[in-house]
Formats: structure tokens, sequence, C-alpha cells
């Protein structure tokens, strides 16, 4: 090859993804994405490093290991003769670089692995190089973000490679008893004992656009089954749809989406520690909402749940009287603001988090962290549709086993974080299905109502829509429970009750008023803390107008549970749901 050959191979590139030339340069500066067909191209840790971290920022920490070769391993060529190759091509000691930064101004310690390095392999140096990374977020109290790219334990140091799985998932599990944020960036590919340790088990798991993660790789699959495996099998989208990924991230906007997650858990942490954070500059379009919280703010604030509900509803406002019915009908109108519109009228900065981690992403449960004026929140809701199509694809709100994982998990997560949750309960029930049963349906919201009988955060809820039996509880045990003026919420629907205790289900109407299921009724009963007043009609006639009450109230009951220390908390909460064993007695007794 001539001396210009050489140099001309060096200028261009061909992408993996459409086999287009690529100059270079021009590659590089799109983060090594092909602007041909997007394919990511596999990034060095350096370079990944390069486009995450805040110039200036980067402190590597030391990659000084013993030379191992623990069990003498020889293939066709020694293990250290690989070792050597494989320092030699990469200028790197080992297969990942592990370093302290800042991200967005948010301190970090990261641990970056390097597919190039021996296939990212998991050995005792790697195990110990992000052992110590996670170490010292430890110390320093700052999350753990780790890029993974890996083809799994390295076998060339045997079972000792194996037990890195457990020693590195030990130090996570320091982090999350720290309640410190652990963060794993999925990048392709990742597989085998680093995707079934620390690469899954962190926190959160985000997956770069096109990144393929599994336990078993394809091709072993294919041996072992002797069958074809379905289109994208492994890929970022295919775990999204199972449920094993918060989110799919385009390399672009992989440092942005960082930066929002460790803001919203850093503001949780501050604001546990008794340093509320002080909210961030709202943009000029945000002023009246502000103006509206002040003028929240200066009501008086319902005090946390330590005292009875007041026998009327709303903020000294007395509803219209409406038809139980009328009001089953209002609550399911198909215009009625739904989860997904709160989130962008009354919250800002959503970003959602998807799945269960066992193999499903549930439609019609949404979750994520959010803004309300300026205070992180872990929000959780139903979600329903206004179109048929809408709501064939969520489900009409019903939730399956999948869905109610995923709201247990973030709800843990925003305990773990410090970060108090809202929810927004809009369901007909729970998803009354088959595979609902097989997989669990009924303990699925059996651990959702335990477990926020005991989170040790403030738990805010509003019956939105309509407040379903158990699918509707199982986001509902909460501080403080808001509904809806025109929401029901009831322990059968209407249909449901007429069906088995009137002749037949024509007599809906009748039961819907015997079952007390409107907040006013609730409210005297104990079982809603407060009503919130919808515009003239109803919510859908002027969603501003609602959106703008929904958020005054919001910040009315939430924030005075800021101030409660979670054991407190909890206890208040048993206090609230043990009281219902004495029915009608619940205005005179309180709940001391
Ligand atoms: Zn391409």
């Amino acid at each position: 090859m001539t001396a210009i050959a050489r140099r001309e191979e060096q200028l261009w590139s061909r992408c993996a993804g459409c086999a287009s030339l690529l100059y270079r340069k021009r590659l590089r500066r799109n983060l090594d994405v092909c602007p041909e067909c997007g394919e990511h191209a596999r990034l060095g840790a350096p370079e990944r490093l390069r486009q995450l971290v805040d110039p200036g920022s980067l402190r590597p920490l030391s990659d000084l290991l013993p030379e191992a070769d623990p069990i003498d391993f020889v293939d066709v060529l020694p293990y250290p003769h690989r070792l050597t190759a494989a320092r030699a091509s990469t200028g790197l000691a080992e297969a990942v670089v592990c370093a302290t930064a800042t991200i967005g101004g948010h301190p970090v310690a990261l641990a970056v692995m390097d597919f190039r390095f021996l296939g990212g392999s998991l050995g005792c140096a790697v195990g110990e190089l992000i052992t110590r990374t996670a170490e010292r977020a430890l110390d320093d109290r700052i999350p753990l973000v780790l890029v993974t790219a890996s083809g799994g334990a390295r076998m060339q140091e045997g079972a000792l490679s194996l037990m890195q799985m457990a020693t590195v998932s030990q130090a996570i599990a320091a982090l999350r008893e720290a309640g410190l944020l652990t963060v794993s960036v999925l990048t392709d590919p990742t597989y085998g004992g680093v995707a079934a340790s620390f690469a899954t088990n962190t926190d959160l798991v985000l997956a770069e656009s096109g990144a393929r993660m599994g336990f078993a790789g394809p091709r072993v699959i294919r041996q072992v089954t002797g069958r074809a495996l379905p289109e994208g099998f492994q890929t970022a989208d295919f775990l999204l749809r199972h449920g094993q990924v918060d989110m799919v991230v385009q390399r672009r906007s992989l440092r942005g989406r960082l930066v929002a997650l460790l803001a919203a858990t850093r503001a949780g942490r501050a604001a546990r520690a008794g340093h509320p954070p002080v909210p961030r500059q709202e943009p000029a379009s945000r002023r009246e909402r502000l103006a509206d919280d002040d003028a929240a703010l200066a009501r008086p604030a319902g005090p946390p749940a330590a005292v009875a509900p007041s026998p009327t509803p709303g903020a000294g406002q007395t509803p219209a009287v409406r038809d139980a019915w009328d009001t089953v009908r209002m609550a399911r109108h198909p215009a009625r603001p739904t989860t997904l519109d709160y989130l962008d009228s009354v919250f800002d900065g959503f970003v959602e988090l998807h799945g269960d981690r066992l193999g499903g992403d549930c439609p019609a449960i949404v979750g994520g962290v959010a803004r309300l004026a300026g205070r992180h929140v872990m929000v959780i809701g139903h979600q329903k549709g206004h179109t048929t199509a809408e709501l064939v694809a969520r489900n009409f709100g019903m939730a399956s086993p999948a869905g109610h994982r995923k709201a247990l998990r973030l709800m843990r997560l925003a305990a773990r974080l410090g970060l108090p949750v809202v929810t927004l309960v809009d369901t007909p029930g729970a998803d009354p299905g088959v595979s609902a049963e097989e997989q669990g349906q009924a303990a699925a919201i059996a651990e959702n109502i335990l477990t926020l009988t005991v989170l040790p955060t403030p738990v805010l809820a509003v019956i939105t829509g309509e407040g379903g039996s158990g699918g509707a509880l199982a986001l509902a045990v909460a501080d403080r429970v808001l509904m809806l003026e025109n929401a029901v919420y009831s322990v059968i629907s209407p249909e449901g009750c007429a069906a088995i205790l009137w002749p037949d289900r024509s007599a809906a109407p009748q039961a819907a008023r015997a079952l007390r299921l409107t907040a006013p009724d609730l409210c005297r009963l104990g079982v809603v803390d407060e009503v919130v007043p919808e515009p003239s009609a109803a919510a859908h006639d002027d969603p501003a107008e609602t959106a703008h009450r929904l958020r005054a109230a919001l910040l009315a009951n939430l924030l005075p549970l800021l101030d409660v220390p979670p054991a407190m908390l909890v206890r208040l909460r048993r206090q609230r749901f043990r009281r219902f064993g004495t029915t009608r007695g619940v205005n005179r007794a309180g709940v001391r």
C-alpha cells in the first residue's frame, strides 16, 4: 500500500450499517453516528468520556493494579501475551476507564468499559477498578454512572472472573443503601456476566440507540433452540418493549438525559437532607404559573394526615350536587384530561421511565421524574387516551402486572432517592385478562399496597377520573388523597355491582347512587381528604383551568408533607388507613 493510499484510508471510514463511505472528521463531529443511516458506531472509553463529561472536569482514577494471571491460563497464546497485545493496541491498562467528573455541573464517578480491550471482558482487574469507583462514589456521596460494553466474564481468569459479578454488585448495593443514584448506560454489545450484574442492577438503565444486551448471545440461543430469532432480538427497542430498560437514547441526547436525571435525584437528596433546593429559573412562559404557586402557598394548607379530613369539600367551596350516575359518565368522558395531559400542563420537564425489569412495559401506567413548581417529584399515573386508537394502545388505562411492578419499582426508587411521589389515578380497574392472572395480578397489586403503606417518602394521590377498585388503590395508599370534583372512586363499577346485586346491569345508575362513589361522599367518609373543584361544567370543558386548580391543590398538600420526617410520615399514613376499621366514626374520632 502506498503512503497516499494509507493516508486516504485514515481519512475515510465505512459505515457498518449502510456501508456508506464517510469522511472520518465529519463522522467524529457527529459523535460517530452515521449521518446517512443513524448507525451508532462503537466508541472507545476515552472518546465516550469526552462526549459525556464537562470539559476540564475529568479526573482519572488510578488504574494501577498488580499484574494478574491468576490461573496461568494458556490457550493458543498465554494470557499475559494477550493482555500485552490489548494494552499496545488500545493504549489502555484494562478494559475499563474510571474517573470522577462533572456532567452538567453534577459531580459523578464514572466507569466506562472499552470493548476493544479483550472484548470488554470482566476480569479481576476490571471488577476491582469498577468496585473502587463505586466506593469512591460512596465516599464522596455522588452518583455512579457505568457505561457498559462487554462480551461477558473473562474466561482466562476462570471462576475468579465470575466472582466479579458479585463483587461489583455488592458495591452497587452499598450505594443503593446510601440512597445514591446508580445509572448504567448499555452500549453495544453488553452480554453475559456484565449484563447479568452491574449493567442491569442499577437504579436506572439507559440503552443507547441500537445497543444489544442479553445474558446469552444470539449465536448460542440459535444453536440451543435451533430456531431463527425474531427481528431486532435483544436490541435497545426490543429491551424497551420487554420492560428491561428505562429508555432508549440517541447518542446526541445521552448527555442531556443524564443531566436531567442527575438534577432530579440530586434535588431529592438535598431536600431530604433538610436543604430544599432552590427552584431553578423558570422560563418566562411559566411566570404566570409561579404567581399561581404563590397564591397557593398563601392559602392555609391542610396539615399532614394527622388531622381528620374536612367534612366540607374543597377550599370552602360547595360543588353543585350532581347525580352520581352523571358523575360516573363525566369521569369516563373521552375528552377528560389524562395523566399525560397533566404531565404536560401541571408539571415540567417530565422524563419518562419505562419497564418492570422483568419482561414487560405496561402502556397503561406512565411514570417518571418531573418538576412541580421547580421541585422534583416522581409522578406515576394510569394513562387512558382520547381516541379509540389511544385507548386501545393503552388498554383503556387498565394496568397489567407489569404496570403495577413498574409503578412499584418507581415508588421504591423515589423513596431511595428522597423524591416525593405523586400518583394520578384514572382506571376502570386492573386488567381483567388471562395473562394478567397468569402473571400474578393479585400479588402485584398486593405488593404495591404493602409497599406504599411503609414507603418512607411523601405520597400524594389524586383520583383524577375513574378510581376503579384494587387497580386504583394500588396507586392510592397515600398521605393525602385528593379527588377531582367529577371523579369517582369505588370498590366495583356500578355496572358490575348492578349485575351482581340487582336483577340486571340496567340498574347501574341506582348502583352508582348506592355505592357513594362521588368525591363529596368519599370526603364525608374520610376516604378522600380534599375535593379539587372542576371549572364550570367539567374538567374537559376547560383543561387549562383544571390543570391550574390541580397544580394549586398539589402544592398546598405536598409542601407541608416535605417537612415531616419519613418515620413520622409512615406512622401517620398507617394511622390514616387504620381508622377505616370503625366506620362512621371517622370525623368524630379523628386519627389519634
Ligand atoms: Zn450508515
